[in-house]
């Protein structure tokens, strides 16, 4: 009797528990794996980590055995509302025929993709539908599985660059020109017009075009798109409401035109130069190489896909610079965090960044902070999430194996827990 009423007791003191437990750890930080690994839940929340955590006496365990643990994987850069195929020219014809709604149902799918492969969660940048944020705010409800999504709503940038998204159409095309409503911005005051409009309508960060790009199809892929004062204004505003700001931006002019203005980030950055790169590793500027992006449309290349003769040019050229600039961004210390532009390729196949990654020169370790603690901090959402640490949101994912030996164990995702609840074991 005296045992049961100490084990009541016991039992009292804490909620129900899950215990994680399998051969290694990583927490997201540090250099080296934990051995073993554990990480005791409770509620949606991380409760202890490591095998001196106090357990209840009644915690559920799941052992997964030979896989390493780490904090659910981030992903800086994808668009749940539209998925690339081998057709891109019929695609969008076929993209502006379906309404919002049809959209958002296509894609539901590709949200669950995301969460199936170990991202629990991600920007999804540039959005002319509202889809993103009606995803976001289903997913959160509990109404269909998917990643935590920080939202962007529309991309910000100039009349026909590669955020507007008539660019390439016949005039009159959507019956007016787009405006500071649709993303397009054509003065500073107009750019803090499209934040303030945008994050009216749930964004949670701003996304816009400093340059051209691969795909839009009347732009030159590096030429900048907004001048310094609409960048300044847009950054400015965002800043003050509290909203990170990321650059679309392969060209080195626009970048630093961005970087100056206090952006958080710079993705893709094919063709950023010595000065650009120096600008970022002393303003702390984060850069989000996409390497997933160009390794896909070479794929769908690959593959016999059909892709406007203008788009195969840029993506040549950008693919030419890449990898020289990704090697001397590591090199000189600028902040790499991970981000695939998936949608571009295939949604669920996000891990192959990591093996870009390292193929191109970054450590496992490091490639697998980017995807952690480094987008975590882009985010801004390091106190909660980013690391296996007592007191941050239950986000755990596993892989066979060892990661740091083999960075392809990441393509198998095995277990996904999301806010505390198992998505995939
Ligand atoms: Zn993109």
């Amino acid at each position: 009797m005296k045992c049961l009423s100490l084990l009541l007791a016991a039992m009292a003191l804490f909620g129900q528990q899950t215990v994680v437990r399998a051969a290694r750890l990583f927490d997201g930080r540090s250099a080296t794996l934990q051995s073993p690994g554990l990480v005791v839940v409770e509620g949606n929340k991380i409760v202890g980590v490591g095998p001196s955590a106090v357990l209840a006496p009644n915690a559920k365990v799941i052992d997964l055995g030979d896989a390493t643990l780490l904090p659910g994987f981030m992903d800086a850069h994808v668009h749940l509302g539209m998925q690339f195929g081998l057709d891109r020219r019929q695609e969008v014809l076929d993209e502006q025929a379906r309404t919002p709604a049809e959209i958002a149902l296509r894609h539901a799918k590709y949200a669950r993709a995301t969460l199936d492969a170990g991202f629990t969660t991600v920007r999804n940048l540039g959005d002319w539908n509202g889809v993103d944020i009606a995803l976001r705010n289903v997913i959160n409800a509990g109404e269909i599985p998917g990643p935590r999504i920080l939202a962007s709503g529309p991309g910000l940038g100039s009349l026909g660059g590669h955020c507007d998204m008539t660019n390439g159409a016949r005039p009159g095309f959507r019956g007016r020109e787009p405006d500071w409503r649709d993303g397009v911005v054509d003065s500073a005051e107009s750019g803090r017009q499209a934040v303030r409009h945008n994050i009216k309508y749930g964004a949670d960060l701003i996304k816009i075009c400093a340059t051209g790009g691969v795909l839009s199809l009347n732009n030159d892929v590096d030429s900048p798109q907004l001048t310094q004062a609409e960048l300044d204004a847009i950054v400015d505003e965002a800043h003050a409401k509290g909203k990170k700001v990321t650059a679309h931006a392969h060209g080195a002019a626009g970048a630093k035109r961005a970087v100056r203005a206090g952006i958080d980030s710079i993705e893709h950055g094919s063709f950023l130069d010595d000065e650009a790169l120096t600008l970022m590793k002393q303003k702390g500027t984060f850069y989000v190489p996409t390497l997933h992006a160009l390794w896909a449309l070479d794929q769908v290349e690959k593959k016999g896909g059909v892709m406007d003769p203008r788009t195969r040019v840029k993506m040549q050229a950008a693919a030419r610079r890449l990898d020289e600039t990704f090697r001397s961004a590591v090199a000189r210390g600028v902040r790499i965090a991970f981000g695939t532009d998936a949608g571009v390729g295939p949604h669920g196949t996000n891990a192959e960044e990591f093996v870009l990654l390292v193929q191109k020169g970054l450590s496992p370790i490091e490639a697998l902070k980017a995807a952690t603690s480094v987008d975590a901090e882009l985010f801004g959402v390091a106190d909660t999430l980013g690391t296996l640490e007592s007191g941050k949101l239950a986000d755990i994912v596993a892989v066979p194996g060892d990661p740091v030996a083999d960075i392809t164990k990441t393509r198998t995702v095995i277990f996904v827990m999301k806010d505390g609840r198992v998505h995939k074991n």
